[in-house]
């Protein structure tokens, strides 16, 4: 039996960035509340860990000191701005006890990392965290403390891992940790997007792919507006699987962000739960092969429509672990989220087959998609087949 953690604590609600604002703990509160229906925290297999907070020698692996100080003192005034850090801004506002509840999402991805590591659990689900856009001494894109980064520094310091894999399908470009690994080749980082030309941060192109020892070992694939179900699939399949065991890595990273969902607020992939389910039986098991032997650490990501977040999250977890899941939402889901939130969620937890030509507001158009991915792909396989760490991936060579 595969043993799952499930990495929560209540204080993650003060993770507030304000009424109004799309990063609020109604995101979290809704799908935890479906987990918690559905009783998935009473079956053996899934284990509910609680995080600490971070330490300040945990944030300075990879923060700035300047930083981490003025994260301090700010969140103790509980107002006021750095702009230069990015602080105070719409999307990063100062809000009250700012620094602790940034550093227990940090926490949260430690807790999973010694956990997995101990052999406590196999693999651990932070629902809080994948803050991926923040940097080194900047926050930016609702994130203050990249969790991502320095969980990957700590499995580098205290255990010694050589090989880590980042897999980023969050529907905005996971920037900061691309960043920071770019001439790196201890870490493969994939980052799956729709495209910096639409959406934020606007990075992320294909052609980014890493420089000096880490050339090669950055992939980014940006996705069109209005990409759809099956044509994630079959990018994903043509790139992904061949680099991963070429890599073999001893340890996964997923940053598995909601909102490349269809009904999402701020993405435009036409998405469903679909994907997810594809997404989470494919990394289960990749991670299952080689080095890794099943460690993989889930970092919940973005999704701002807490009903696609919680459909979204349950589907990827029923898939890491095999559990069935019913069909429709269970009715004291439904009425929490009502009475609460005066929220309505839909009444199937899978999306049904999706004609994303109907969609409101998709006003694209097929063929342009098409090429576009098609030319990601060419590009990627062209370049990859290049690096001599690639040449096992005989895919390459078919484009
Ligand atoms: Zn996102």
């Amino acid at each position: 039996m595969v043993k799952t953690g499930i990495i929560w604590s209540d204080q993650y609600l003060e993770y507030n960035l304000g009424e109004g604002h799309p990063m609020n703990p109604k995101r979290l509160t809704i799908p935890y509340q479906l987990f918690k229906s559905l009783e998935l925290f009473e079956l053996p297999e899934i284990q509910i860990l609680t995080p600490s907070p971070a330490t300040d020698s945990d944030i300075l692996l990879y923060h700035s000191l300047p930083y981490l100080k003025a994260m301090k003192a700010l969140s103790e005034a509980g107002g006021g701005a750095r702009l230069r850090m990015g602080l105070g801004t719409g999307d990063c506002p100062v809000f009250p006890e700012m620094h602790e509840a940034a550093r227990l999402v940090v926490g949260g991805a430690l807790e999973g990392v010694k956990r997995i590591q101990n052999g406590d659990v196999q693999q651990a689900f932070a629902i809080l965290g994948g803050l991926h856009h923040a940097f080194e001494d900047r926050a930016a894109g609702f994130c203050y403390y990249n969790d991502v980064v320095i969980a990957i520094k700590y499995l580098q310091q205290e255990y010694g891992i050589k090989r880590v894999l980042y897999i980023d399908t969050d529907v905005h470009h996971g920037d900061g940790v691309l960043h920071a690994f770019y001439r790196d080749k201890k870490v493969l980082a994939i980052s799956t997007h729709e495209s910096g030309r639409y959406l934020f941060p606007g990075t992320g192109h294909h052609d980014e792919i890493g420089e000096n020892e880490g050339l090669g070992y950055t992939i980014n694939i940006p996705f069109f507006p209005g990409t759809w179900d099956n044509l994630y699939i079959m990018t994903f399949e043509n790139i992904v699987p061949c680099i991963w065991e070429e890599f073999d890595p001893e340890f996964v990273i997923w940053q598995c962000g909601a909102d490349g969902h269809y009904r999402d607020f701020l993405g435009h992939l036409a998405l469903t739960t679909k994907v997810y389910s594809y997404l989470g039986k494919r990394i289960a098991e990749l991670s299952r092969l080689g080095s890794a032997q099943g460690r993989l650490l889930l970092l919940g990501g973005g999704g701002y429509n807490p009903d696609s977040v919680a459909r979204v999250w349950l589907a990827i977890l029923a898939s890491i672990t095999g559990v069935e899941i019913p069909k429709m939402s269970p009715p004291e889901w439904i009425d929490y989220c009502l009475q609460e939130f005066n929220f309505e969620v839909s009444p199937s937890l899978e999306d049904p087959e999706l004609d994303w030509r109907k969609l409101d507001g998709y006003p694209f158009i097929e063929d342009e998609i098409l090429e576009a991915t098609h030319e990601s792909i060419r590009y990627l396989k062209k370049v990859l087949s290049d690096i001599p760490d690639w040449k096992g991936c005989k895919q390459f060579l078919q484009i």
